[in-house]
């Protein structure tokens, strides 16, 4: 299996995008409400994590970069900015998915379900590495390599 190179994965991103975008789709027609606490980037404060797959990490740092600083000791995602996410088009399915709307609590886990399901696949049919990791480490590892 390849991992994904510095020269990125035009196809898979395109695949994954798709993914997103219909994602947004569903999402609309659920409307779950986001009162932007940015609650669900400050992982540590709500007792939380963030998980996530190699390719939308590369997917992310290709588009965005690695952060200036890890998030770990602060338990905060390090691409938080001013209180809102500083990345969002390239945000991963956590990211997109949670809201912290009780009235949407129980569409939440089949929809990470099936999406991540997709995800899963597009790994496969590119030939890429398939690992799924919580954020903040799986950042750290990359910022560790990078020094
Ligand atoms: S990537 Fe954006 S939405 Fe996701 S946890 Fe970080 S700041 Fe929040």
């Amino acid at each position: 299996m390849d991992t994904i190179g510095p020269m990125g994965r035009p196809e898979a991103w395109s695949e994954l995008e798709g993914i997103y975008a219909d994602l947004e789709r569903e999402l609309s027609t659920l409307r779950p409400l986001c009162r932007q606490s940015s609650k669900c980037c400050r992982f540590k404060e709500y007792g939380h994590q963030l998980w996530t797959t190699s390719a939308e990490l590369d997917y992310l740092v290709e588009h965005e970069g690695l952060p200036v600083a890890s998030g770990s000791e602060s338990g905060t995602c390090p691409y938080l900015k001013d209180g809102l996410c500083g990345v969002r088009d390239h945000r991963m399915l956590g990211c997109r998915i949670y809201f912290c709307d009780p009235a949407y609590a129980s569409a939440m886990a089949p929809l990470y379900e099936k999406y991540h399901a997709r995800i899963k696949e597009l790994h496969r049919r590119h030939g890429l590495s398939y690992e799924y990791a919580e954020f903040l480490t799986a950042v750290d590892r990359r910022l560790g390599a990078q020094s």
